[in-house]
């Protein structure tokens, strides 16, 4: 297929996540060919420079011919395996083993999705089934943060904290809730550390009195909100929480997605600040995005509540066909060797105080309002106005100038709709290729300041 014919075939066909279907038929796709190391080529023939890691997945980079290898000899010993009627395969066990090793203390179990959003999902419904089974049915109220996401499954997107992700479906439910996150630039309470901490606490704790305590069941956060901004929490905010959902007697539920494996520095992000939660959802960089899958890990507590419950003997009525499905636990082994053995986590730990130290000289960029940095996942919050913090007008359509001139650039990063850039690069990533990404970023910040109507913004 010519690159035109693929284009249109692209309109009239694929149904786009996360777009507006007459605005992409309007636009037309970007069709990526191929991926090496830190560069995707598109079908036009550019090749770019990822600085969004895929979708904050692809944590080992393109092109790492070990992973082909292992799903391709899984492919070939066992391409498919239930996990239905007590069935099960090598490299799932062997995945849940690795996953409970690497994971924070007490998250030993680990039951597997397809993705981040039937993680967050199961995650909701062991919860459930967990009270149930512990003869507390009331407690299904479930609390998470404005500007955090979870997800757009039919329960998690409720969970989710962006409204771009209600308006249209009829989320949040009744027993959603939420609480203001952890937003420092923009804080009712300022920019103090303990000031955040102590206001989150003081609404989690207001929510959970309004509500009743022995109607909530758990709350629900990223360690960094990804998707609401990269939005970095003060240090000691986990911690607090967690203390807050111990006294509280609910669940702390640590959405790690984004944040695990290596993108803020150690292997978990919760691991910054020596928490335990009694559920963590796991997916992307579980596989580095080279087979879909996800998990839901959980501590004894929950694991002993459900499996000691009243009708234990019944099977639960909650399987995924392809729950720990041999393909993609296979590439998972392999993308955990690399982490570890491979170096690969020591390496993004390196580059991730390289990225800081040079988003930190982008401060004084005159679009600039706020730099968010932690290991390789940061966020530059752009204002028309850094003294009054004013965001750009919406005519502007800050969000396609910032990916065009990008493109423009030779990279490719998250442009937020208010104007926000997200970059997570491969933690993979060399000493040369960050020089590159940190140019071109600045070559990107230039090119959109020189549009005449963005500087009269
Ligand atoms: N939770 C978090 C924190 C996420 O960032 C995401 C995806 N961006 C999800 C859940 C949903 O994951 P998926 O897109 O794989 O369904």
């Amino acid at each position: 297929m010519t690159a035109n014919s693929l284009v249109e075939s692209d309109r009239t066909h694929l149904i786009h996540p996360v777009t507006a279907f007459r605005t992409h038929e309007k636009r037309g796709a970007t069709v990526l060919t191929e991926g090496k190391g830190m560069y995707l080529s598109d079908i036009e023939g550019n090749r770019l420079l990822d600085a969004f890691a895929g979708l904050w997945c692809v944590n080992v980079g393109y092109g790492q011919e070990s992973i082909v290898e292992a799903a391709a000899e899984q492919m070939r010993r066992l391409p498919y395996a239930t996990g239905y009627f007590h069935y099960a395969n090598e490299p799932a066990i062997r995945l849940a083993e690795r996953l409970a090793e690497l994971s924070p203390p007490g998250l030993d179990r680990v039951y597997f999705t397809l993705g981040g959003s039937d993680a967050v999902d199961s995650a909701i419904r062991f919860i459930v089934h967990y009270f149930n089974a512990t003869g507390r049915p009331a407690k299904k109220q479930m609390i998470a943060l404005d500007k955090g996401y979870h997800g757009s499954s039919t329960t998690g997107a409720g969970l989710t904290g962006l409204p771009a992700f209600h308006r249209q479906f009829d989320v949040p439910h009744a027993w959603q809730h939420h609480i203001p996150a952890p937003y420092a630039y923009r804080s009712p309470v300022g920019s103090d550390p303990q000031a955040i901490i102590d206001h989150s606490v003081a609404q989690l704790r207001a929510k959970v009195e309004e509500l009743g305590a022995g109607n909530v069941a758990a709350f629900f956060a990223e360690p960094v909100q990804g998707s609401g901004g990269v939005i970095v929490p003060p240090k000691g905010w986990l911690k607090a929480m967690r203390a807050l959902c111990d006294e509280l007697d609910i669940l702390l539920v640590v959405d790690e997605v984004i944040t695990g494996f290596g993108r803020t520095g150690p292997m978990f992000g919760c691991e910054h600040e020596g928490v335990s939660p009694d559920l963590m959802t796991v997916a992307k960089g579980l596989t580095s995005g080279y087979a879909p899958m996800g998990a839901v890990l959980m501590n004894d507590k929950v694991y002993a509540g459900i499996a000691d419950g009243p009708d234990n003997h019944l099977p639960i009525g909650h399987g995924f066909t392809y729950s720990g499905h041999p393909v993609s636990a296979a590439v998972g082994l392999e993308v955990m060797r690399l982490y570890t053995e491979g170096g690969i986590l020591g390496n993004g730990q390196v580059r991730g105080v390289r990225l800081g130290e040079g988003l930190a000289a982008l401060a004084d960029h005159p679009l600039v309002g706020d730099v968010r940095h932690t290991g390789m996942l940061a966020a530059l919050e752009l204002v028309a106005d850094k003294r009054t913090k004013a965001r750009f007008d919406g005519a502007l359509d800050i969000s396609n100038r910032l990916a065009t001139a990008g493109y423009r650039n030779g990279i490719i990063f998250r442009a937020f709709a208010d104007g926000t850039i997200g970059l997570a690069p491969a933690i993979s990533c060399d000493a040369d290729d960050m020089e590159v990404l940190l140019a071109r970023l600045r070559a990107t910040l230039d090119a959109v300041l020189d549009e005449p109507d963005v500087r009269r913004a």
